[in-house]
């Protein structure tokens, strides 16, 4: 079979191990296929955290394109049917797949990304206004020394960009049935709740806290913190962990800690679910201490050039009508999104990321290169410049 360059990087991509955080010589890869057409290289390295940011041309319109070179572990590996990084095409269901760890999220995507990047510029050298690549790799992990460290450095060196596309996996069903305009924020709590602690024949002189803390959960489920927005879910709230007892079966527990997670949309705000949730614990009189960590912050693009040309984009090479939406985990995003740039995801099928014998659709991958180049001609102007 004939593989096309953007299938090509991708398998060189997932043979290397790049393990969060460690980038192993991704990014080296990439430099030698973006310097030679004259993209200027900056690697920025923070805390053990390997960032690439390679740009050509110059001023706006900005057009980033944004991915990560890490994967996450890859588990038993004996429970895989072809060793995780051999990044060999195979077929599933009478088509081909790009087999390995980091296939689909995101090294696929990232492939794409550049191969598109190249083309236009082989055809425009001369184009006005910025392409740029930036990859970290600390997408998976905790993004310290990642994205945000290297958006600051943009940020004093006057580099916004206008758009921002995020190659990571956004369909769900079908290959361009879903571009991601935004996505949720994401808030942890550990709530402690209290009750007296006795012997279990004598429940006249306890308070069971894991009664207590059954009624608070079940106040939280019976008060919704709120309804959702045009563009978001209603903001969740998940139980994720609890711990109660003594390891004793005649021992009533005298206190119950839960571990709980919100992914909200862009109607709340840490304190306004904070005080959600105290107002409910109060409302039952339960007796407990609560801690709240907030992990990410919603965004959201509504409209605009970016979401129109991928809009018209993936209709035309796919054939799909892509919906907008905001489900799913929390992306680097976050990070572009405040400095006022359009940003927005769109990538291949995500049912397998994370996932034993991850793989990616070869043409999938082919109809994302397609998709991402029409996209760089709808935002870029390249007419020559015409010179004095
Ligand atoms: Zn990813």
């Amino acid at each position: 079979m004939e593989l096309s360059r953007t299938v090509e990087l991708a398998q060189k991509l997932v043979r290397i191990e790049s393990v969060t955080p460690d980038d192993n010589g991704c990014q080296d890869l990439i430099k030698e296929i973006l310097k030679p057409l004259g993209f200027t290289c900056y690697t920025i390295e923070e805390k053990g955290v390997t960032n690439l940011l390679a740009t050509h041309g110059r001023g706006s319109p900005f057009l980033l394109f944004l991915g990560h070179t890490d994967v996450v572990p890859v588990g038993d590996e004996s429970s895989w049917d072809h060793p995780p990084f051999c990044g060999d095409i195979f077929e599933y269901d009478g088509e081909p797949y790009l087999y390995g760890r980091g296939s689909s999220d995101m090294k696929g995507g990232d492939a794409a990304m550049i191969t598109a990047m190249c083309e236009y510029i082989r055809q425009n050298q001369n184009h006005i206004g910025t392409i740029g690549l930036l990859l970290t790799s600390n997408e998976e992990g905790d993004a310290i020394g990642g994205t945000p460290y290297v958006i600051d450095y943009m940020k004093e060196r006057h580099m916004i960009p206008t758009y921002c596309l995020i190659g990571e996996c956004s369909c769900d069903k079908i290959f361009g049935d879903s571009i991601k305009n935004g996505r949720r924020g994401d808030m942890n709590a550990t709530i402690n709740v209290h009750g007296i602690q006795g012997h279990a024949a004598l429940e006249q002189h306890a308070k069971n806290a894991v009664f207590e803390a059954s009624r608070f959960i079940q106040g939280m489920l019976d008060n919704p913190i709120d309804n959702g927005t045009p563009f978001f879910p209603p903001t969740s709230f998940q139980v994720s962990n609890i711990h109660a007892g003594t390891g004793a079966d005649n021992v009533i527990p005298g206190s119950c800690t839960l571990r709980c997670n919100f992914r909200w949309n862009d109607s709340q705000t840490p304190s306004l679910i904070e005080k959600h949730v105290r107002g409910v614990a109060e409302d039952l009189n339960i007796d407990c201490d609560m801690e709240f960590r907030e992990e990410g912050k919603p965004f959201l693009t509504k409209d605009g050039e970016l979401i129109d040309a991928l809009y018209n984009s993936i209709r035309a090479v796919s054939g799909v009508t892509p919906d907008l939406g905001t489900s799913g985990g929390t992306s680097d995003g976050r990070f572009v999104r405040p400095l006022g740039t359009q940003t927005v995801e769109f990538g291949p099928v995500s049912d397998l990321i994370h996932k034993v014998n991850e793989r990616v659709s070869v043409k999938q991958l082919d109809m994302l290169h397609e998709i991402y180049l029409r996209v760089i001609y709808q935002l870029m102007i390249h007419k020559p410049i015409t010179e004095e």
